[in-house]
């Protein structure tokens, strides 16, 4: 039996681990060739030595001397440093898929590397498309690797398109829990804190991708990652609020009819698919208990609640560097509004203001998207301090 060997970017974050579970659950299938991460390089030890990793990576420097001094690894495991080690990693010869899931776009270099590599590429960091879809749909498509989306959403939709002519399908439509304030009354949003933003109430995942959950903006970030994915323009794209987050997504067919994919709120499922596809086996992952009262409510996100949804389909609208620089813009938002120097409210007049100063060109290459992406944060950094607590 072929035993697939897989690389993990971003091993120690949510979707890192949950993939670790995964692979835990199929070792006659599955094994970990390179694991990286950033900094935290103690929450590796255990995974290298139960896996047998060969390769490890830490994009923080001192972070890597410190491992190699500390002796904690096996005697066997190679320690690289910076994004050369990340890359590294990536493109170990014996990898066949490359999860891709360090939050934000520091993975956008190690993740190219692997699909010029003609590695298959399981992509949770969404926002890689949103900076540079042009550049990473076209990597895999010259080497011939497959983009498999991990992100729960675009993972049904993956599931449900398979075998479906693209005449077939008419819309797609993205379920969004409505995160953490789906209930706040909307005046109080102003005084929400970190921390209640953090709550969110059916998924347990990394910060950042929580409080995109609240504002919405990961969902129109997720807009735009489904363009890429699927080539559909966003005006084909919908959005509904689906409380439960059990159906996780739909297709609206020429016919008018819909299909949807279910299945709890775990990502150990949309990961094990694609670490597993064409393959179905038993997911490490409660099921649904149908013996007990299941209730899916459906309705259309408030404009007013979400105002980063609307400016993220005007992004996806204007097209070439917009959606990077609502990209970067959100991303400066998000960490000022943790730090406690925004407020809640602040993160989309953050984007909005952000997404106004700075204009956008259809890149010819991908330096031109990185530098827009650069100018942004510098803009959305100067414009934070007026729109502060
Ligand atoms: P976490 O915050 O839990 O983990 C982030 C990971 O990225 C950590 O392993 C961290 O390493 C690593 N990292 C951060 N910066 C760097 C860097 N500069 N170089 C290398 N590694 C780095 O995030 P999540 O797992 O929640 O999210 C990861 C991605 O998946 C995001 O893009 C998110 O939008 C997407 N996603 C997540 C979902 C979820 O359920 N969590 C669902 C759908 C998509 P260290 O620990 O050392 O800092
Ligand atoms: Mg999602």
């Amino acid at each position: 039996m072929h035993v697939r060997a897989i690389a993990i970017l971003g091993a120690t974050g949510s979707i890192g681990t949950t993939t670790l579970s995964v692979v835990r659950a199929h070792p006659s299938r599955l094994r970990i060739a390179g694991l990286a991460a950033r900094s935290r390089w103690r929450e590796l030890v255990g995974p290298a030595k139960e896996f047998g990793v060969g390769v490890v990576a830490l994009a923080d420097p001192a972070a890597a001397a410190e491992a190699r001094a500390s002796g904690a690894f096996p005697a066997g495991t190679r320690i690289l440093e910076g994004l050369a080690g990340l890359t590294e990693v990536a493109c170990l010869p014996e990898v066949s898929v490359v999860v891709s899931a360090v939050v934000g776009t520091a993975g956008l270099a190690p993740t190219l590397a692997a699909l010029k590599a003609r590695k298959d590429v399981a992509l949770a960091s969404k926002e890689l498309l949103v900076l540079a879809g042009k550049f990473v749909t076209e990597a895999a498509r010259v080497s011939g690797a497959r983009l498999l989306p991990v992100d729960s959403e675009h993972n049904a939709i993956h599931q449900l398109l398979r075998a479906k002519p693209k005449g077939d399908i008419a819309r797609l439509v993205l379920t969004a829990s409505g995160g953490a304030f789906r209930d706040t009354p909307l005046a109080d949003l102003r005084h929400v804190t970190p921390d209640q933003a953090l709550r969110h109430p059916n998924w347990s995942m990394g910060p950042k991708v929580t409080i995109d959950s609240a504002t919405m903006a990961n969902k129109g970030l997720e807009v735009i990652e489904a363009g890429w994915l699927f080539d559909v323009p966003a005006d084909r794209i919908d959005v509904v609020i689906h409380p439960q987050s059990i159906i996780h997504s739909l297709v609206t067919l020429a016919d008018g009819s819909l299909q949807a994919l279910l299945s709890p709120p775990s990502m150990a499922y949309p990961i094990q698919d694609c670490l597993l596809f064409p393959e179905r086996l038993p997911c490490p992952a409660p099921r649904l208990d149908l013996a007990q009262a299941l209730t899916l409510g459906m309705t259309p996100p408030d404009p007013a609640r979400y105002p980063c949804l609307g400016l993220a389909r005007a992004a996806a609208a204007t097209g070439g560097t917009a959606p990077a620089v609502f990209n970067a813009a959100n991303e400066v938002a998000v960490e000022a509004f943790m730090a406690g120097k925004l407020p809640f409210t602040g993160i989309a007049e953050l984007v909005g203001r952000t997404l106004s100063a700075v204009t956008a060109r259809e890149p010819a290459a991908l330096d031109e998207i990185l530098a827009a992406d650069a100018e942004s944060r510098l803009i959305a950094s100067g414009l934070a301090p007026g729109l502060g607590l």
